[in-house]
């Protein structure tokens, strides 16, 4: 990566990180687990109530999160848990480690989230979940999903671990599923270095989730389950509590340079640009274009022409999760517009720290690197 590379993504930190921190450091108090935990609790009771949930249970990672929702919802050995393969490789990760098998179900070709059409055939009499993935920041389209799970017995898992501030008809993603997952990552619209979270409206899921974060310790040394150690450090949550702060600034810029993108590029011959559809607000963690009807070839010259250029154009994902070495065991079905969409997407960056005239450069080097690529 060349040093004036535009990052497609990165962390911004400021003084009031720094200084959160710094007061951690100060107390003493480094770990949420026993008496302590001031910036845990505070970090979830912010959360809860921005994306307006009766719960918010911080954990160490995005997979964490994914991990402790699906065991809070009863997902074990011998289940079914039905989620896309165009996502990153956590949300299968997590199914395998709860025990479960994933079902793979293909994408809409417009949104590349779960297909709802495709889900009822897939449900068998094991199907105990389904994790919607609101990709790229897009919510999928929760609302169909939502009726053939529950017909079914399903608890819907979302991972929303890139649509922090995204909204579904109005209500903010993290009030919509049973169990919503975020993460933290450094790369995500907002970091805690490391660091993930539930939100739920059932106590009985919190409790649980409490319980699975910390060794199912209820008191101290008084294991009445199988837990893990998922608990957050003091010292990301305060990192959390001051970039929730900054969020809705953060998602401001994010759209603003989504939206002159798109009036720069959007006439390109044969580039879809992303777009919202009915009721569903992007959160523009990544701003996704397609080249229509090319093949990875030329795909991955442009991204090597962008590249050139100093844009740090990447692929999500180029290798869909049922191709990968370890899951092809979990391939039982075709995926076809999930193979075709990992060849001809290529994300540009939108972060806050890409400025005006960044934005009219990104437009540029991806003009000249199609044309290079013979696109
Ligand atoms: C980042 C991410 C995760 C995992 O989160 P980590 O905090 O990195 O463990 C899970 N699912 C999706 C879709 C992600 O983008």
């Amino acid at each position: 990566m060349k040093p004036d590379m535009i990052p497609i993504n990165k962390p911004l930190i400021g003084e009031e990180e720094i200084q959160l921190v710094v007061d951690v450091l100060k107390s003493g108090f480094l770990t949420s687990r026993g008496p302590s935990g001031s910036m845990v609790s505070k970090f979830e009771e912010e959360f809860a109530r921005y994306v307006g949930a009766r719960h918010a249970v911080a954990a160490n990672s995005g997979t964490a999160a994914l991990h402790m929702a699906l065991l809070a919802a009863g997902v074990g050995p011998g289940d079914e848990v039905l989620i896309p393969s165009f996502t990153f490789v956590a949300t299968a990760e997590a199914v395998v480690l709860s025990g479960a098998k994933p079902v793979f179900v293909d994408i809409e070709p417009e949104t590349y989230c779960m297909d709802p059409q495709l889900l009822e055939k897939m449900i068998t009499d094991r199907a105990k979940a389904v994790i919607p993935v609101d990709l790229y920041g897009l919510p999928a389209d929760l609302k169909p999903i939502f009726e053939v799970a529950h017909e079914h017995g399903l608890v819907v898992v979302e991972d929303a671990a890139q649509a922090h501030g995204a909204e579904y008809f109005g209500r903010r993603i993290g009030s919509v599923s049973d169990l919503t997952c975020f993460s933290f990552y450094a790369s995500k619209n907002m970091t805690t270095g490391e660091g993930g979270m539930v939100t739920t409206d059932v106590d009985e899921y919190a409790e649980k989730l409490r319980l699975i974060r910390s060794h199912g310790e209820r008191g101290d040394y008084n294991s009445v389950m199988l837990g893990h150690n998922y608990r957050m450090t003091e010292i990301s949550a305060a990192i959390g509590i001051a970039q929730l702060r900054k969020l809705p600034k953060f998602l401001e810029v994010r759209r603003g340079n989504a939206e002159s993108l798109t009036a720069m590029i959007r006439d390109l011959n044969g580039v879809k640009v992303p777009f919202e559809p009915g009721g569903r607000r992007h959160s523009w963690y990544l701003y996704t274009v397609r080249l229509l009807n090319a093949d990875s070839k030329v795909r991955d010259a442009v991204v090597a022409g962008l590249r050139r250029r100093g844009v740090g154009a990447t692929v999500y994902y180029p290798t869909p999760i049922h191709l990968m070495p370890y899951y092809r065991r979990f391939a039982t079905s075709k995926l076809p517009e999930t193979e075709k969409a990992s060849e001809q997407v290529l994300s540009l960056p939108v972060h806050p720290g890409v400025g005006a005239e960044q934005v009219r450069y990104i437009a540029e080097a991806f003009t000249q690197a199609l044309e290079d690529a013979g696109f």
